[in-house]
């Protein structure tokens, strides 16, 4: 994994008639090879911060390293370089990640983009219990496995930090439990930092750090427990 550090994050969305500040001055430090949870109310630029950290754009101001890289300083060439090889975001939602006709198998193909990812593909489908589902069209999976196959084909590329954006959303217990595990043994057996949003309390339990958002900035951080108690 990489360490992520941002100093001094700002970003604004201009919109007619003014801007929307999402995020105001966030400082944050995450070790390489850590697993940490972002939470809070909808609207207080959870999103955005994991926009920022997928090197999508840049952000209004100040610095966010992966690494030794200011992603900040990056043109659009130097963020596509970035994309899917050092950090993967996982989208909300396991559809919008995956190709739906598709058969698992070939979706993970796809992402593969030489041949160090290709030798990666079946050791992910291990991994995520993939393997029996391989040859299944993606459309015909349930939630949990749709998005476990949906952030093996984010690691297919070897990224150092996966971003997931709300991974158990929408899933029952069971599914969600499989997925959370899935993302341990991301952090576990491939050693790559792992930053989640989740709404889930259940999920945040689990989490060794909790970071929160309130009025655009990486607030009270704590320990699953006391934290979510003052959501
Ligand atoms: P969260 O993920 O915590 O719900 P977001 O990062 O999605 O928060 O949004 C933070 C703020 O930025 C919100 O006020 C939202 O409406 C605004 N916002 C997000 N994306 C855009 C965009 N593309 N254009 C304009 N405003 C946006
Ligand atoms: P969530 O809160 O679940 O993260 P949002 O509703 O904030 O989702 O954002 C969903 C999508 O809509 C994102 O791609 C975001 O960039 C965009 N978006 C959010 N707020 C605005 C806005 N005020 N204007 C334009 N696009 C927005």
């Amino acid at each position: 994994g990489l360490p992520l550090r941002l100093e001094g994050v700002v970003h604004l969305y201009p919109i007619p008639g003014g801007d929307v500040v999402a995020l105001r001055g966030v400082d944050l430090r995450i070790q390489a090879g850590e697993i940490v949870g972002l939470l809070g109310p909808s609207g207080m630029g959870k999103s955005t911060l994991l926009r920022l950290l997928a090197a999508l754009y840049p952000p209004s101001a100040g610095r966010i390293w992966i690494g030794d890289t200011d992603i900040a300083q990056l043109g659009p060439r130097g963020r596509r370089k970035l994309r899917g090889r050092t950090v993967s975001l996982v989208l909300q939602g396991p559809a919008v990640n995956l190709l739906p006709y598709a058969t698992v198998e070939q979706n993970l193909a796809f992402a593969a983009r030489d041949r160090a990812s290709r030798h990666r593909v079946g050791g992910l489908l291990e991994l995520f219990g993939l393997g029996p589902l391989r040859h299944r069209v993606v459309a015909t999976l349930s939630g949990g496995q749709q998005q476990r196959a949906a952030i093996a084909t984010a690691l297919v590329p070897g990224p150092r930090v996966l971003l997931a954006d709300e991974p158990t959303s929408q899933l029952d217990h069971e599914a969600r439990d499989d997925v959370v595990r899935a993302l341990f043994d991301v952090q576990r057996n491939l050693g790559a930092t792992v930053v989640m949003v989740t709404h889930d309390p259940v999920v945040a339990r689990e989490l060794p750090r909790l970071l929160t958002i309130r009025d655009g900035r990486v607030g009270a951080e704590g320990r699953s427990g006391e934290e979510f108690a003052v959501l």
